[in-house]
C-alpha cells in the first residue's frame, strides 16, 4: 500500500514564536484526532528546522522537512543549505522544485535533478513538485509538460532510486489562489503521471509512488480529492498555517 502524507508548506511565514505555537497545537491535535495510515510532514522555513524537529521529537507520524535545498554539497554559497546539513540535522524531507522556486528562482529541470540526485544521495526524501500554468492548460499542454517536468529531473534515477522519492502535482493556477482542480482533474493528471513512470519503470514501480495534490487544499474539499484512486494526499500552503484545518485535512486522508 502506498504512504499516503499530509505535508503543510508554511514557506515564508511565521515568526519563532507563532512557528513553535503552531507546531504543538499540530501536534497535540494530530495525536489525539489522526488516526491511521497518514504521514504528516511540517515543512518550515529552515530557522525553524531544529526546533520544530525537537518539539516533535521521534514523533512515529509527523515529521518536519525543509522547503528546498543547494545543488552543491558545501561550499561558498552565500544564503544557501545543502542536503549534507539537512541530514547532519535528522531532516527526512525537502520540497524541491516548488512552482515558487521555479518562477522567481528561475529553477528549472536540469538544476533540480542535481538537486533531487544530492537530496537522496543524503538519505532525504524530496517532494518533487510538477505542474502547469494555466496559460498552458488553456493550450490543453498540461499533460505534456507535466510529463517533461517528471521526465527531465526524475527520469535518470534507478528503478530503486525513483521509489525513494515522493511526487507533487501542483497546478500553478491553483496555488494560494483559492481555485482548486477538480477531483476529476487531479485524477487525471495523477494518473498521467503514474501511467508516464510506468512506461519507463514498469506498472509495480508506478503504483509504489505516493503522488499528492497540491493547490487550494482545504478542509472543505480535501475528503474528495483523497479519495481519488491516485490522490495519495497533499501538499498544503495556506492552509497548513492553521491547526485546525491542517488537522481536518490529514483527518479527511482516511475519512
Ligand atoms: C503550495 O504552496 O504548495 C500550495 C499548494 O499552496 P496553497 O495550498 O496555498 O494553494
Amino acid at each position: 500500500m502506498r504512504t499516503k502524507i499530509v505535508a503543510g508548506n508554511w514557506k515564508m511565514n511565521k515568526t519563532f514564536e507563532e512557528a513553535n505555537g503552531l507546531t504543538s497545537e499540530v501536534l497535540g491535535m494530530v495525536n489525539d484526532e489522526v488516526q491511521g495510515n497518514v504521514k504528516v510532514v511540517l515543512c518550515v522555513p529552515f530557522p525553524y528546522l531544529i526546533p520544530t524537529r525537537n518539539l516533535l521529537g521521534n514523533h512515529p507520524r509527523i515529521s518536519v522537512g525543509a522547503q528546498n535545498c543547494s545543488e552543491h554539497a558545501s561550499g561558498a554559497f552565500t544564503g544557501e543549505v545543502s542536503a549534507p546539513m539537512l541530514k547532519s540535522m535528522n531532516i527526512p524531507y525537502v520540497i524541491l522544485g516548488h512552482s515558487e522556486r521555479r518562477q522567481y528562482f528561475g529553477e528549472g529541470g536540469a538544476l533540480l535533478a542535481k538537486k533531487v540526485d544530492i537530496a537522496l544521495a543524503n538519505g532525504l526524501t524530496p517532494i518533487y513538485c510538477c505542474g502547469e500554468l494555466l496559460e498552458v492548460r488553456e493550450r490543453n499542454e498540461h499533460e505534456a509538460l507535466v510529463q517533461k517536468q517528471v521526465e527531465e529531473s526524475l527520469f535518470h534515477l534507478s528503478a530503486e532510486t525513483l521509489q525513494k522519492v515522493v511526487i507533487a502535482y501542483e497546478p500553478v493556477w491553483a496555488i494560494g489562489t483559492g481555485k482548486t482542480a477538480s477531483a476529476q482533474q487531479a485524477q487525471d493528471m495523477h494518473a498521467i503521471i503514474r501511467k508516464h513512470i510506468a512506461s519507463k519503470y514498469g506498472q509495480a514501480v508506478a503504483e509504489s509512488i505516493s503522488i499528492l495534490y497540491g493547490g487550494s487544499v482545504n478542509a472543505a474539499n480535501a475528503k474528495e480529492l483523497f479519495a481519488c484512486a491516485d490522490v495519495d494526499g497533499g501538499l498544503v500552503g495556506g492552509a497548513s498555517l492553521k491547526s485546525r484545518e491542517f488537522t481536518d485535512i490529514a483527518k479527511a486522508v482516511n475519512s
